[in-house]
């Protein structure tokens, strides 16, 4: 059992080292391709500021516990950064700097007047009481309150945080600021200034970006087969989204297996039954393997689940046509590779999951006026943005001759690199 665990733990170190380097990897090629100096690339590769703080917290029975927590700023010369803080065991610096480079290449993509920043905290929530997840939230604004704010960098919900967490983050900072300031933050809920359409954001964003990837390779949404790896927030939204627009859902998964109908799932049925985890897969028996649903005979495939599900050893047995990564990083270089030298059509994670940061910041700028919009108004921004991004990137993907993501990082870091250059600092 320990050596097991062992093993796993130092995999998700290698994971995460990997995370990092392929994406300085790839920032380096765009920016080589958009002609930037070596020394672009070195303001880029990293973190402007990381800070690491640590949160003396009262446990329920008494002992006190001490946890270790992140907050980094990868680049502010565009505006505020902006970024989710995850609560995970896995948490690591390594990580966060990497998502924080993420979250500038997102900003870029989609047009936003941000950088990029990311926190994280090293916990198991779900092993923690409301109380215990109460003072470690608020604690954590308080290590962390003079390095953010509404004009400096602005945190949001990620991995096991939500707006429950997001409403007493607000809360503590709106007490050490002495006045009520919900544009501290984003993902909060909706009588606190949360925006209507946030929950679903991310979905919607892929779908637009199915839809338009659909447009390119001409064929309709209509009877499309779709599989979708993942039935959490991103991927049972998706599903929903899919479903009410005539697509077949011929595969869903989550970590413990995957359904397959040829002639399509009952989706109703599915977002009905899943809990809250996003696990539904358990209730049946004949069930396939997540490796198994990768491989289906599909048009569309979707990951929406976890990093590194198609690697060098799959990627040449994927049937999609299409790719869209809901998931972050659930492609590795080298299978970004074989599917593109086989002409499929792969849509990035840095464009594809870009709705819920560009939701977020619609959040951020009805706090800012004090003014609320309707979901429909929310919906047709969103829309609006995604399709020009979908378009301007692949665009650069046909004219610079590039795969999808490369064109997605050329589109992503010129902003801040253009505006870090007008500012003086390369
Ligand atoms: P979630 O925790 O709500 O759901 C995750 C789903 O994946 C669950 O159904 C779970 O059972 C399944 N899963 C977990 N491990 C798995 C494994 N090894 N194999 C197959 N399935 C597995 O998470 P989410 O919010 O839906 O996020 C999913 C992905 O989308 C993540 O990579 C996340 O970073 C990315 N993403 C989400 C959002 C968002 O707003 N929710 C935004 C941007 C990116």
């Amino acid at each position: 059992m320990v050596a097991d665990k062992t093993a796993d733990s130092s995999k998700s170190e290698r994971e995460k080292e990997n995370i990092l380097t392929s994406t300085r990897t790839v920032v380096k090629e765009a920016l080589d391709k958009l002609g930037y100096p070596d020394e672009v690339y070195e303001l880029l590769k990293d973190s402007l500021r990381m800070l690491k703080v640590r949160i003396p917290i009262r446990m329920d029975d008494g002992s006190v516990k001490v946890f270790t927590g992140f907050r980094a700023q990868h680049n502010d010369a565009v505006g505020p950064t902006k970024g989710g803080v995850r609560y995970h065991p896995d948490v690591t610096e390594e990580e966060v700097n990497a998502l924080a480079i993420w979250m500038s290449l997102k900003s870029g993509i989609v047009d936003l007047p941000y950088g990029g920043g990311k926190g994280g905290i090293i916990c198991d929530p779900r092993e923690m009481s409301f109380r215990e997840l109460e003072s470690l939230s608020r604690g954590y604004v308080r290590a962390i309150s003079q390095f953010v704010g509404p004009t400096k960098d602005i945190p949001a919900p990620d991995v096991f945080t939500n707006s429950q967490i997001m409403a007493w983050m607000m809360d503590e900072y709106s007490r050490i600021d002495e006045f009520n300031n919900p544009g501290f933050i984003t993902g909060k809920p909706i009588v606190l200034g949360g925006s209507h359409g946030r929950e679903s954001a991310t979905a919607k964003g892929v779908t637009i970006c199915i839809e338009e990837a659909a447009k390119k390779r001409d064929f309709e949404i209509e009877g499309a087969r779709i599989v979708v790896q993942g039935f959490g927030n991103a991927g049972s939204f998706l599903a929903k989204f899919l479903h009410e627009a005539g697509a077949k859902v011929v595969g869903i998964s989550d970590a413990y297996g995957a359904l397959h109908d040829p002639h399509g799932l009952d989706v109703d049925y599915l977002l009905d039954r899943r809990d809250s985890f996003g696990t539904v897969t358990t209730l049946f028996k004949n069930t396939i393997s997540n490796q198994e649903l990768l491989e289906l005979d599909c048009d569309i495939l979707v990951p929406a689940a976890v990093q590194n599900q198609i690697t060098a050893e799959n990627a040449a047995k994927i049937k999609a046509d299409i790719i869209v990564e809901a998931a972050n990083g659930p492609t590795s270089m080298e299978a970004t590779k074989i599917l593109t030298d086989r002409g499929k059509l792969l849509v990035p994670d840095v464009l594809a999951s870009s709705g819920g940061v560009t939701v977020s910041y619609f959040e951020w700028v009805q706090n800012k006026q004090g003014y609320y919009w309707p979901e429909e108004e929310v919906e047709e921004k969103l829309y609006k943005v995604l399709k020009k991004s979908f378009e301007t990137i692949y665009h650069t993907s046909q004219t610079r001759r590039v795969d999808m993501r490369l064109a997605a990082y050329m589109v992503g870091v010129r902003k801040m690199a253009e505006a870090s250059r007008y500012r003086g600092w390369v």
